[in-house]
């Protein structure tokens, strides 16, 4: 298979000096460095696992051949998906916001996992299962675009009714541009149905800080004003310098009952 990328690993970004480590594995307390002094930063730190915590969640996004990651199927409608057996969370997004590119970080530790993308244009968009283990399945939804496809809705709408062992649901937001009327279409949809849902903020490497600080405040007083399902804590990644993807990893293992409460270590 492929070699893992630079910083994939914990123990690579564990070599690096203290202040590039702090931005790969909490890239919002080093932005929170650049705030006012008095700012309300407690939503910063909601979800702040120690290093016990962030290494046992690696190890579940780690493949070996008694721990399998696989892509298991795809569907277009719920009839088609598989069994409901294990914890699941999944990904959401406009076209193009990262979201391949982010589920392909995720698992970069098993290099055999195939994340698939299906773009062209006027193709049926599916639902793309994938398997970690026994220990729960994440699911990569079709993008949604300026103009929705109703067939997008029905089939997204569908699977955020019916799937009874969805425990969390990350809504990915471009850094660079932020929130967008476009992505409101989720948002509606998940505060609706009463859906635990989270915020990431993705390609960060390419926002100045200037543009990352407006759009991450931004997001989070539209989450405190508008939203009742809405993790108040933003996630920022980056799948290019792998900034915020080991703490991802560590959510998912949490929001999927895979980390036990680790105390201070
Ligand atoms: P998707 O349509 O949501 O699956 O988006 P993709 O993952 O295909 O990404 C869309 C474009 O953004 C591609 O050109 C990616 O190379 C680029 N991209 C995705 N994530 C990042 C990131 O973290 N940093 C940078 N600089 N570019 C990214």
């Amino acid at each position: 298979g492929r070699a893992s990328p630079p910083l994939a690993a914990l123990s690579q970004v564990l070599r690096l000096e203290r202040s590039r480590r702090t931005g790969i594995v909490f890239p919002l307390q080093k932005l929170e460095r650049c705030l006012a002094p008095g700012t309300d930063t407690a939503q910063f730190r909601l979800f702040q696992p120690g290093l016990a915590a962030l290494q046992r969640a690696e190890a579940l996004f780690r493949s070996d051949r008694g721990h399998p990651i696989d892509y298991v199927s795809s569907a277009v409608r719920m009839d088609h998906a598989p069994p409901p057996a294990l914890p699941e969370v999944c990904f959401i997004g406009r076209s193009n916001v990262g979201k391949s590119s982010l589920i392909r970080a995720l698992f970069s530790l098993a290099p055999e996992v195939e994340v698939r993308v299906s773009k062209t244009p006027g193709h049926t968009k599916k639902m793309n299962f994938f398997k970690v283990g026994k220990y729960f399945t994440l699911v990569d939804m079709p993008g949604y675009g300026y103009r929705a496809p109703q067939d997008f809705v029905e089939m997204v709408e569908a699977y955020l009714q019916e799937r009874r062992n969805l425990k969390r649901t990350f809504l990915l937001v471009d850094g660079v541009v932020g929130l967008q009327k476009t992505d409101n279409i989720a948002v509606e949809m998940l505060e609706e149905f009463g859906i635990p849902y989270v915020m990431v903020l993705t390609k960060i490497d390419r926002a100045s800080r200037g543009v990352l600080l407006k759009n991450v405040l931004e997001i989070q007083e539209f989450v405190k004003e508008n939203t009742q399902g809405c993790f108040p804590q933003l996630f920022l990644v980056s799948s290019v310098e792998f900034s915020g993807v080991h703490l991802l990893r560590c959510f998912v293992a949490h929001a999927t009952g895979n980390l036990p409460t680790i105390q201070a270590s």
